[in-house]
């Protein structure tokens, strides 16, 4: 199948790599015009290279911000906008886990107030500025596009687990993505807004990948894994299409779970 979001604009954040850079590229292949977010723009230029490549007749464009920041998150909405003329998908994906996130005794203040900056405030202004946006996106019958939009927000499977190798801000942050995409999705359900989560297990990204930097840490995590492998980013980039376009059309305040049934599992085989 392809054209899935024909006409269509879409704005990823986090799009320079892992789930971002994946997303980015589906969502192009399929025909939308991307606004490409990071706070990291050589990596966003780059995916904004591969895309110009291989789908030529999408607008793909790069932009630097920090989710943490309303005004850089304001601005962000504001070009795709002013670039496409319409915003029909956000992708609240951005995301941290840093590296001295640790249990309630060891986290400093300043990690935990740094995770909530990035990993909540960032998906609030997002969906804030993206909601402010959809209301005004012009119907066209014909190419079937109409006023609304939908909005993901990537959360984890760590908002509906606890783990016994804490991160505590991180964890935190994460339910609280998963609770305010439920409100915001029962707020906005009549205007033709449609907020879900996507709850991704362990993947194999830079975000997880440079903290379990050794065969012990990853295979105590690997035990627990049903299908005894990590996650590729674009298994979850599938989930985020399928978000993104019509054919979700009757899912809101849905939280979609990748995660090989982690949160599924107790015994898992051997
Ligand atoms: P990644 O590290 O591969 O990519 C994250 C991208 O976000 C990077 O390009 C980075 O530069 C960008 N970024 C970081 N802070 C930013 C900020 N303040 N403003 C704008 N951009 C910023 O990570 P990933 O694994 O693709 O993770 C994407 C999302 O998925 C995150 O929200 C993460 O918490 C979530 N997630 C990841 C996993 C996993 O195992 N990797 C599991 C569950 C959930």
């Amino acid at each position: 199948m392809s054209g899935r979001l024909q006409h269509k604009s879409a704005l990823i954040t986090g799009a320079g790599s892992g789930i971002g850079l994946e997303s980015s590229i589906l969502f192009a292949q399929e025909g939308s015009n991307v606004l490409l977010v990071d706070v990291n723009l050589a990596a966003a230029e780059k995916t904004a290279a591969i895309i110009a490549q291989k789908y030529p007749n999408v607008k793909a464009v790069a932009v630097k911000a920090d989710v943490g920041k309303e005004d850089e998150v304001k601005s962000a909405v504001d070009a795709a906008v002013n670039a496409f003329g319409r915003l029909d998908v956000i992708f609240n994906n951005a995301g941290i886990m840093h590296p001295a996130d640790d249990n309630a005794l060891n986290t400093e203040e300043k990690i935990w107030d740094l995770t909530m900056q990035i990993n909540v405030k960032g998906v609030w202004w997002g969906s804030k500025y993206a909601i402010l946006a959809m209301r005004n996106n012009p119907t066209d019958e014909a190419k079937g596009l109409h006023t609304g939009g939908s909005i993901i927000n990537t959360a984890s499977f760590v908002a509906s687990m606890g783990a016994a190798t804490p991160q505590l801000a991180y964890t935190a942050s994460k339910g609280a993505v998963l609770s305010m995409s439920r409100e915001l999705a029962m707020v906005h359900a009549r205007e033709g807004i449609r907020v879900n989560t996507i709850s991704p297990g362990p993947l194999k990204t830079p975000l997880l990948m440079d903290f379990l930097n050794t065969p012990e840490k990853r295979d105590r995590r690997l035990v627990h894994l049903p299908m005894g492998r990590f996650g590729e980013a674009v298994e979850v980039a599938k989930a985020a299409l399928f978000l993104a376009t019509d054919e979700s059309s009757y899912m809101t305040g849905g939280d979609l779970k990748v995660d090989g049934g982690l949160t599924s599992s107790y015994v898992t085989p051997l």
